[in-house]
């Protein structure tokens, strides 16, 4: 039992290791952090038939952000949106480069 085989990801959830927003994974990590979070976009994503909305409104286009201080790390977002979290909840957001 002495084998380090796993990989200890979550423990080090820094930016930019979050999974890609709307994936298995993804809900799986934002579930444990905010759990109404991930069933409104689980909500939206399915009213939308497809995955690449923005998080929080559903709209498109929506690119992958990743949170610089905010309680969950990776999300997509629509200009609008992005512009909201920043204005009113005091998030900062960075686009995730060289992904889609
Ligand atoms: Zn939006």
């Amino acid at each position: 039992m002495g084998k380090r085989s796993r990989k200890q990801k979550n423990l080090h959830r820094l930016h930019g290791q979050w999974p890609d927003p709307h994936t298995s994974a993804w809900f799986e990590q934002t579930l444990q952090h905010n759990p109404m979070a991930a069933f409104i976009t689980g909500s939206i994503i399915h009213h939308a038939g497809r995955t690449d909305v923005c998080s929080v409104c559903g709209d498109t286009p929506a690119p992958i952000y990743d949170a610089l201080d905010a309680p969950y790390q990776s999300l997509r977002l629509c200009a609008d949106c992005l512009g909201i979290r920043e204005a009113d909840y005091d998030e900062r957001y960075q686009l995730r480069s060289g992904r889609t």
